[in-house]
């Protein structure tokens, strides 16, 4: 049974449109129920609609916070800032069926927080990881050369979408936590009482919030919003460094990451997904890839990219054309300029930005998920220990993640790293395969194997918080 509860003046107040929206999360996938929490502010009466975009005046009590972006930094900070006592709206563009993305790894501090969750929510990623062993690294005919198991590969080793669904579900514990897919945004003004945004569907639907949380990846509608276009994308670092990646049939692929260097500063690598699917990544890097790649980058024409690509790698052998005739045919296919973002500040008033749309530190330095999972347990934790002085919120936030996450947003080797590992020459290439093979060979990796790094009375480092309200 849905209840309704009407407000004054006949408005049916926030509280009843989450009890409807709340009956749903139990029984229906999140893509129906926010379907239908779409209907209901498409179809419903004017008088309903306004209720949940404009139902500022109904939570005085509570913080209100709009965070834009459903991903992992958009679904951890509704945990906690839900788990602090606010009342959160998350508007994900996506429908909801995520990709599984790419794979991605957690260790340190970011585990500590999902940890902390509580719930079993850390066995579970666990329990989902996609059991990677290491990686191997093959010659010019995909045989393997060495192996060095666990030293790249954390003990998580997770598909972004899988991992997504279970922070989203984590935050959708909280009745004060409302998801709704196939939203956006496409205005913001602010004022010292709230922020006003305007939504993306055919109303133009309008509500002010007490605070906005830009959590919407590197390309940021939010940042865009809050420092203007020019100055948004000038915070967009291009590295030369090309990425395409897509999912492929498992055939006999091991559980290894097997990545085979090729002349032309060229890559190829699979990665385990699942039973039937493993992940497949092309790269190329420097000006020579700059010249092919660019023109086809920036004209967004996926059948073009991947033709070009096609084109690029078909010289290759090894695991090479079985990657290739993948690509054709795969329907999850992402292709990138690797960039990164560096901002000045990370919030102008009432309105501060999480993980990769604040600091996207790039593919290259394996932190990206870190830094999400991190940022977003730190501005939640400042937002609700300061509810009612957001900007002393923001700066806390700022003031303690900077340096770590300037630290973190390094390219390895001096920024050299995708250079050594996407050699020009026959010699480059088989100087990394000789270098790989001494490592394999002399057993060093086994001084790393299995071991947990990290001390046994494992705190969270000073700069990040126990925040005493998240205490049960
Ligand atoms: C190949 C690869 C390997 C990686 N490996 C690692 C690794 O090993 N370790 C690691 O820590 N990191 C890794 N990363 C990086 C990591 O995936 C990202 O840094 C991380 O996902 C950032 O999380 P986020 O929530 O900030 O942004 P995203 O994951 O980009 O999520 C942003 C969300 O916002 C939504 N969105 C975007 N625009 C809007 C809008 N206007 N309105 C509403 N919603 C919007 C998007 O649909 C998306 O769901 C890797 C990345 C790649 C590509």
């Amino acid at each position: 049974m849905v209840s309704v509860i009407s407000g004054e003046n006949g408005l049916r107040s926030k509280f009843a449109v989450r009890r409807t929206t709340s009956i749903y999360k139990a029984s229906m996938p999140s893509l129906v129920r926010c379907s239908i929490a779409y209907n209901n502010l498409n179809n419903n009466s004017e008088q309903q609609t306004s209720a949940l975009f404009s139902s500022h005046q109904y939570s005085m009590a509570k913080l209100s916070v709009l965070v834009v972006g459903g991903g992992i930094a958009g679904s951890v900070l509704a945990y906690w800032l839900a788990k602090g006592g606010a009342e959160v709206l998350v508007i994900e563009r996506s429908s909801g069926s995520l990709d599984k993305g790419q794979g991605i790894d957690i260790e340190g501090p970011p585990r500590e927080v999902i940890r902390r969750m509580g719930h079993g929510y850390l066995e579970e990623i666990q329990a989902r990881s996609t059991g990677e062993t290491g990686f191997a690294c093959l010659d010019d005919n995909g045989k393997i050369r060495a192996t060095i198991p666990g030293l790249l590969t954390s003990d998580i080793e997770i598909m972004r979408g899988d991992l997504t669904d279970v922070l989203t579900k984590a935050a959708n514990t909280f009745d004060a936590v409302t998801f709704q897919y196939g939203c956006s945004i496409v205005a913001m003004e602010q004022d010292d009482a709230g922020v006003t945004v305007t939504f993306n569907d055919s109303d133009r639907s309008r509500r002010t919030f007490d605070v906005v949380l830009g959590a919407d990846g590197s390309r940021s509608k939010t940042r865009q919003l809050m420092f203007g276009s020019a100055k948004s994308d000038a915070a967009i670092k291009p590295l030369d460094v090309y990425s395409a990646f897509f999912s492929i049939p498992r055939g006999d692929d091991t559980m290894y990451a097997t990545i085979q260097p090729a002349t032309g500063c060229r890559q190829t690598v699979i990665r385990p997904m699942s039973k039937e699917t493993s992940s497949a990544f092309l790269s190329a890097v420097g000006k020579g890839a700059t010249a092919q790649l660019e023109q086809v980058q920036r004209e967004g024409d996926r059948e073009a990219q991947k033709k070009a690509l096609y084109h690029m790698f078909s010289d290759i052998g090894g695991q090479a054309p079985r990657i290739i005739e993948g690509l054709l045919d795969t329907k999850n296919f992402y292709f990138e300029r690797i960039s990164q973002v560096k901002l000045e500040h990370w919030s102008s008033g009432r309105v501060a930005l999480c993980g990769d749309a604040g600091y996207c530190p790039s593919p290259l330095t394996g932190q990206g998920t870190n830094l999400a999972i991190i940022g977003s347990y730190v501005l939640a934790g400042e937002l609700t220990s300061s509810p009612n002085d957001p900007t002393k919120a923001f700066q806390a936030y700022e003031k303690r993640l900077r340096g770590y996450v300037e630290e973190k947003q390094q390219i390895p080797l001096g920024g050299r790293a995708p250079f050594l590992v996407h050699p020009k020459t026959a010699w480059g290439v088989w100087m990394l395969r000789a270098f790989f093979s001494l490592i394999a060979w002399s057993g060093l990796w086994k001084l790393f194997e299995g071991k947990d790094l990290r001390p046994k009375d494992y705190k969270f480092p000073d700069w990040m918080p126990v925040y005493a309200h998240y205490e049960d």
